[in-house]
């Protein structure tokens, strides 16, 4: 998918500050969006509501905001969409890409406990997947996809290239939950299509679930975005990004005076290059930046470089 406008969103969780790895996935996103005449959107995902809290949604924006990163149209908050989340759920029922499983627990658990002692995969498969509806007891259900259990999925990743992933990995995931809400991946794919988002650019710490988000959008009959799966950034040492190596928040930098277009710079240099170019201003940056110049390799925080 993509053809016609671009469209692409960030997506935080508001459990924290927007930091360094965040808001350089919200710079890509509107670096592409922009220099294409596309549409750049944001999506709070504040469905984990015993995480997600105002305050972060506040500094999220705020960061951004500062950062001149502005979006089209109005935040948008993953839990008020619940209901059209469901909604998707029920119609994979309608049209048989889903079933209704009423397994309990302890029948799961039962289930893994057997297939461990008996060497086999722990996925659990559910005895519901083709159970005649009129053997349904009345009793709490989940949602279950009915994934496929042969071949593979494979990612066609514009930064990573062809990903494969046997789908004999993926068990029969869970999209709605007994009490109704939708999870996560479910979610994601939901807005992700009703948004019209067309270029997924995102950490890589999401690439296993683009295999299971392409179920979806497969049982749905609906197109695939194209996927950009970013490295993550590590530290100066070569280490997975913390606090013991310094500011990661973004609004650290604004308390430190660093000027927002610096910081733009900074950040859009983290994992991806325009040849031997170092400096460059906002035109320039619209105008270069590719998916294709994004490298594969996870990108080295340099505190120095932002203070020359
Ligand atoms: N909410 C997710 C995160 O903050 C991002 C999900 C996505 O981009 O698809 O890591």
């Amino acid at each position: 998918m993509s053809d016609g406008p671009v469209v692409t969103r960030f997506a935080p969780s508001p459990t924290g500050y927007l930091h360094i790895g965040g808001a350089r996935t919200a710079l890509f996103n509107w670096l592409f969006a922009r220099g294409r005449g596309g549409r750049f959107l944001l999506r709070i995902e504040d469905t984990d509501r015993a995480r997600s809290t105002p305050e972060a949604t506040a500094a999220i924006l705020k960061g951004l905001t500062w950062l001149g990163l502005d979006w089209d149209g109005e935040a948008i908050s993953q839990f008020e969409r619940a209901p059209r989340h469901a909604e998707v759920a029920r119609a994979m029922l309608d049209n048989g890409t889903a079933y209704k499983c009423f397994a309990t627990q302890a029948e799961i658990e039962a289930f893994r406990e057997a297939a461990r002692a008996e060497g086999r995969s722990t996925l659990f498969q559910s005895p519901w997947r083709d159970a005649d509806p009129a053997t349904h007891p009345d009793a709490p259900y989940v949602i279950r996809l009915k994934a496929p259990r042969e071949g593979a999925t494979v990612i066609a990743d514009k930064v990573q290239g062809d990903v494969k992933i046997g789908n004999d990995q993926l068990d029969d995931m869970v999209m709605l939950r007994s009490d109704g809400t939708p999870t996560y991946m479910l979610a994601v794919v939901v807005d992700d299509h009703d948004m019209g988002v067309t270029h997924v650019i995102r950490g890589d710490d999401h690439l296993n679930n683009a295999a299971r988000q392409m179920q979806i959008y497969h049982a749905m009959g609906w197109p695939v975005p194209v996927w950009a799966h970013i490295p993550l950034i590590h530290g100066p040492d070569g280490k997975k990004l913390s606090k013991r190596h310094g500011a990661l928040g973004v609004e650290e930098y604004q308390a430190m005076g660093y000027p927002a277009a610096a910081m733009r710079n900074y950040l859009a240099r983290l994992g991806w290059s325009h040849g031997d170019d170092e400096v460059f201003d906002d035109a320039q940056a619209k105008e270069w930046f590719s998916l294709e110049g994004i490298g594969r390799s996870p990108a080295r925080l340099d505190f120095k470089k932002l203070e020359n």
